[in-house]
C-alpha cells in the first residue's frame, strides 16, 4: 500500500495556534488519498488498531496499570458517536472502557464536575473512549451560563491539573475536537429528520444550539488555547469527511499505542515444560 499520510496524523492534527474561525472543515490535514484509497486503508490500519490493543489489554492482566483514553468532543452530528461505532467498534470490546455524557444527572449535579468524570477512567490495560466529557463544563455550561463565569473560569487549569495526575498515573489521553460546517450540520440533522431510522439521534433543541455556533466557536478556541498541554494535547478533527476522521482518529490511537512500545507479556510458565506435560495429558 502506498504511503498516503505525508504528515502523520498527530503532527497534522495538532491544534497549536490553530484558529478555530479559519479551519477547513472539509480539509484532510496529512492525507493525499482520496475516499477510496482512505477507506482501503482503514480496513488495513484497524486491523493493526486492534493488535495493538490486544497487547495493551494483554499487558493490563498481567498488572500493568497504563491505559488510553479517548476524549472526543464537537458538536452534534460530528460524527462521534460513528467515530465509537467504526473505530473503536474495531478493536475487542473487553478492552474498551466506553463512557458517553450527558445532561448531569440530579446526583451528578451535586457533585464537583469532575466527580462523574472519574468514575469513569479507564482501568488498567484498557482503552477508554469519552463521548463528550468534562469538557462540556467549559463549553455548553459557558455558552448557556449554566454556572457564572469566576466558576466555569477557573475551570480550565482544574482540567489541566486532573489530566496532568492523569498522565502521571499513566494515562495517555487522546483528546479530539471535531469540526464540521455549519452546513454539514444541517444536511445530518435533515437526515436525522428524514429518516426513521435516525429519529432516535435527533432533539429539538439542536436546532436551537445552531443559533449559538459562534459562542461555541469561541468556547472551543480558548478552550484549545488553555486546554492543549504536553501531557494532553488536543487534535483538531475536520470532520466533514467522515473516512478521513476515521481514518485519522484510528492513526492518532495507533500512534499513542505504539509509544507505549508494547511487548507480549512473558510467559510466567516454562512453555516447554508444559508442552511435555500437555502432550502425555
Ligand atoms: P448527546 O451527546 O447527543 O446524547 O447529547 C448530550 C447532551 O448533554 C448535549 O446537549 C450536551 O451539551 C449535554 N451535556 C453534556 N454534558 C453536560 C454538562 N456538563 N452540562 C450540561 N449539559 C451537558
Ligand atoms: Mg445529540
Amino acid at each position: 500500500m502506498a504511503q498516503h499520510w505525508k504528515t502523520p496524523a498527530g503532527r497534522a492534527l495538532r491544534a497549536d495556534g490553530l484558529r478555530v474561525a479559519d479551519l477547513d472543515t472539509s480539509a484532510r490535514p496529512g492525507f493525499r488519498g482520496g475516499k477510496k484509497a482512505g477507506q482501503e486503508l482503514l480496513a488495513e490500519r484497524s486491523a493493526v488498531l486492534a493488535g495493538l490493543q490486544e497487547k495493551l489489554y494483554a499487558n493490563g492482566r498481567s498488572g500493568d496499570t497504563r491505559s488510553v483514553l479517548l476524549v472526543l468532543q464537537g458538536m452534534d452530528t460530528a460524527g462521534k458517536g460513528g467515530i465509537v461505532r467504526h473505530v473503536i467498534g474495531s478493536v475487542d470490546p473487553q478492552g474498551v472502557d466506553h463512557a458517553a455524557f450527558g445532561v448531569p444527572t440530579g446526583q451528578e449535579k451535586k457533585h464537583h464536575f469532575l466527580w462523574r468524570i472519574r468514575k469513569e477512567l479507564p482501568r488498567g490495560g484498557q482503552l477508554g473512549v469519552f463521548d463528550r466529557s468534562h469538557y462540556e463544563d467549559v463549553l455548553v455550561a459557558r455558552v448557556h451560563n449554566l454556572v457564572p463565569e469566576d466558576v466555569w473560569q477557573k475551570r480550565y487549569d482544574e482540567i489541566n491539573r486532573f489530566e496532568r495526575k492523569l498522565a502521571e498515573a499513566g494515562t495517555t489521553l487522546i483528546k479530539v475536537a471535531m469540526f464540521i460546517s455549519l452546513d454539514e450540520q444541517k444536511k445530518r440533522l435533515r437526515q436525522r429528520l428524514e429518516r426513521p431510522d435516525k429519529y432516535w439521534k435527533f432533539n429539538p433543541a439542536d436546532i436551537d444550539e445552531r443559533g449559538y455556533w459562534p459562542d461555541y466557536q469561541q468556547a472551543y478556541q480558548d478552550l484549545l488555547d488553555r486546554t492543549s498541554t504536553d501531557d494532553a494535547p488536543w487534535y483538531v478533527l475536520p470532520a466533514d469527511a467522515k473516512w478521513y476522521a476515521r481514518l485519522a482518529v484510528t492513526e492518532l490511537l495507533i500512534e499513542a499505542l505504539e509509544g507505549l512500545n508494547l511487548q507480549w507479556p512473558p510467559a510466567t510458565f516454562d512453555p516447554d515444560t508444559e508442552l511435555r506435560r500437555l502432550d502425555s495429558a
